[in-house]
């Protein structure tokens, strides 16, 4: 018999079970894919760390969040300094300083301010996304590294997303490519898989195993259940299925030592039809003789494919809520993490979610349990 069942060994799952451990709990993890991880996982190829589900880099402002995984890894020193490639231009990202001077040449913060100030469309309550770039940046940012880049991600003309998508547009008038502005930032030197690994040890891991196909069995096994699935799934999507944007990654070991020169190259024109190509082993400044690159292709979502982003419309915020108001009636069953909660979490707000979550499940248990060991 074990205390607690947690459904799911991605960043969050793996938190909770970790802190379920050091209060000397005995935790139960499933997870339906072959291996630990989530999303996070990476695989060691010709020894070099593959982000198989996409460029995972970790940042954070935050110092506790940062001590806290530096108890399972070392991290490197890693900066996320991606290109755009616009037909064969290379344009440095974030936009700054270098990105302006590549467009018009310009050289002095002076310049560039003018040259957006003179090509903005001003538009006091824009009606979606193109409207409202074009009235912050202006028609060249907006045709070379905003437009295709954005409608192969969400799969829909600009015209037809709502400025929502694109709040902000960080424009930085310094020579600085550094996409974050954390002070802290980096990549596991020994992969994501390792950190989980260490995060999960004294935990009975159970791969291959889909929770909702075997449920009553598992149910059975422990007091409580933390489950990090998708919640409309939990159940059997009964109300309709919450909606996702997907991807598909074509992975490739090439023989060659470097193909592209950068961890993240952008690619941000209508025709090609992925949005990046990822170079795994400059994550880790590689030295390795070959290489390993992933194509990033968006796709559309049905139930079943691989849910990555959700789409936050009205109608799925309705529908949320209303499988929200199930889950919250119940207490045996706790839901968490990207899936459970159905919103786009970065690493770090997913390590903070789950340990302000674990306390406010389990925090008087534990404390209890903790005094009597
Ligand atoms: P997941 O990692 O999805 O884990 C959920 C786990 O539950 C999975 O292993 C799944 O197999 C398992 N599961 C689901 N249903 C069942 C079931 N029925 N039975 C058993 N197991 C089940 N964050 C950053 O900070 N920096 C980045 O650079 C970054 N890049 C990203 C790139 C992409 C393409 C994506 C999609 C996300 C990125 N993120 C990044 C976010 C990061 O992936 C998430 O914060 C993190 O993975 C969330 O962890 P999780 O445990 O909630 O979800």
């Amino acid at each position: 018999m074990y205390d607690l069942l947690v459904v799911g060994s991605g960043l969050f799952g793996s938190v909770v079970a970790f802190e379920a451990r050091r209060r000397g709990k005995r935790v139960l993890v499933v997870d339906k894919r072959d291996h630990l991880g989530g999303n996070c996982f990476t695989q060691r190829i010709e020894g070099i760390d593959v982000h198989r589900y996409g460029a995972h880099i970790f940042r954070t402002s935050d110092r506790a969040i940062w001590d806290y995984l530096r108890q399972f890894c070392e991290f490197n020193h890693f900066v996320n300094s991606p290109v755009a490639n616009y037909k064969g231009e290379l344009y440095n990202m974030p936009f700054n300083m270098n990105t302006f001077n590549q467009l018009w040449g310009v050289v002095t913060p002076a310049e560039a301010r003018a040259r957006i100030e003179a090509q903005r469309v001003p538009c006091a309550s824009p009606r979606n996304l193109e409207e409202h770039v074009l009235s912050l940046v202006g028609r060249d940012v907006y045709e070379k590294l905003v437009r295709g880049y954005t409608e192969k991600q969400w799969g829909r003309p600009c015209t037809e997303l709502p400025p929502s998508v694109m709040r902000r547009i960080p424009l930085r008038f310094t020579y600085d490519n550094n996409y974050f502005n954390d002070p802290y930032q980096g990549i596991p030197m020994e992969g994501y898989a390792v950190v989980m690994q260490r995060m999960l040890e004294g935990c009975e891991l159970r791969l291959s195993t889909d929770y909702l196909a075997h449920r009553s069995e598992l149910d059975a096994l422990a007091d409580a259940v933390v489950y990090t699935g998708a919640i409309d799934g939990f159940y059997g999507y009964d109300l309709g299925p919450l909606e996702y944007r997907s991807l598909r990654f074509e992975h490739e070991t090439l023989d060659v030592d470097n193909y592209q020169g950068v961890a993240v190259m952008n690619f941000n024109d209508a025709d090609t039809p992925y949005t990046r190509i990822i170079e795994h082993k400059h994550f880790a400044f590689g030295t390795q003789p070959v290489t390993v690159v992933s194509r990033e292709y968006p796709a559309g979502w049905q139930p079943g494919d691989d849910p990555y982003y959700p789409i936050n419309d009205r109608r799925n915020a309705a529908l949320y809520a209303r499988y929200r108001e199930r889950a919250d009636a119940q207490s045996r069953v706790r839901f968490g993490g990207r899936l459970g909660e159905y919103r786009y979490y970065d690493m770090q707000d997913t390590v903070k979610s789950a340990l302000a979550k674990y306390e406010e499940w389990f925090g008087a248990e534990s404390d209890a349990g903790d005094r009597g060991g």
